[in-house]
């Protein structure tokens, strides 16, 4: 749908505009294709009815299980990181709401996500369906161990702060992918986009975040 049909259709629009344009365009994000994603996603969708007044807001917000959908600037910041073109394959680790889903499914060709809460999962997983969304595919599990049965991935996002870049999710990178991922104790991390080449990461820091903590084998 072309973005001037939704502007007419969706009366949150406006806000999402706002958003775009004083939280991302007027920091550092300029890949044109991560703003038109972030314009064309109606974000209030994946959030309960008693918070939807604040879907546009420059913080993140309660999901429920004690989890939160990210602020929207550290959302656009990662996918920037990312470079997607609209060929990749990427793996997501932490569905959580599943707005970051929706938006690697538009900049994307195909995409995977685990998160190991199942309620979380189902209802980002009906979000997705609602908004036509196919090319995504949400497994319930410990997301640190990937999914090896789709791998390589040209990239991989993971939205929950790591003591160290997971074992399985580099073996799964493809070479020269790149990956996102939260690295450091559980108050404070910096965002690390890693790069594989000849098989091992070089990492790049980002800048400073703070994340739920990633719960599992290789997690915490
Ligand atoms: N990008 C999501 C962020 C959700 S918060 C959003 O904007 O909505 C991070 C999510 O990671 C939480 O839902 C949490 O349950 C999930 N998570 C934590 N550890 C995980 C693991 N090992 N595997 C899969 N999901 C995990």
């Amino acid at each position: 749908m072309p973005i001037s049909e939704i502007a007419n259709l969706d009366p949150y629009f406006p806000e999402r505009r706002q958003m775009v344009e004083s939280q991302l365009r007027a920091r550092s994000i300029h890949d044109e294709r991560v703003l038109e994603a972030m314009l064309r996603i109606p974000r209030h969708e994946f959030v309960s009815a008693e918070f939807e007044s604040q879907a546009y807001a420059d913080h993140p917000i309660p999901i429920g299980e004690n989890q939160t959908i990210s602020q929207p600037f550290i959302v656009a910041v990662s996918l920037q990181a990312l470079s997607l073109q609209g060929g990749e394959s990427v793996l997501e680790v932490g569905t959580g709401s599943g707005y970051q889903t929706a938006l690697l499914a538009v900049l994307a060709h195909q995409v995977n996500s685990i998160e190991r809460h199942q309620t979380l999962a189902r209802s980002a997983e009906a979000v997705l369906v609602k908004l036509g969304l196919n090319n995504v595919k949400i497994v319930v599990g410990d997301g640190t161990h990937g999914l090896p049965e789709f791998a390589p991935y040209d990239a991989i996002l993971i939205s929950a702060a790591a003591p160290s870049i997971p074992r399985n999710l580099l073996d799964q990178l493809a070479e020269e992918g790149r990956m996102v991922i939260p690295v450091g104790p559980p108050h404070a991390q910096e965002l690390q986009l890693v790069r594989k080449r000849d098989g091992k990461a070089v990492v790049e820091v980002i800048e400073g975040c703070r994340f739920v903590p990633l719960i599992g084998a290789e997690g915490y």
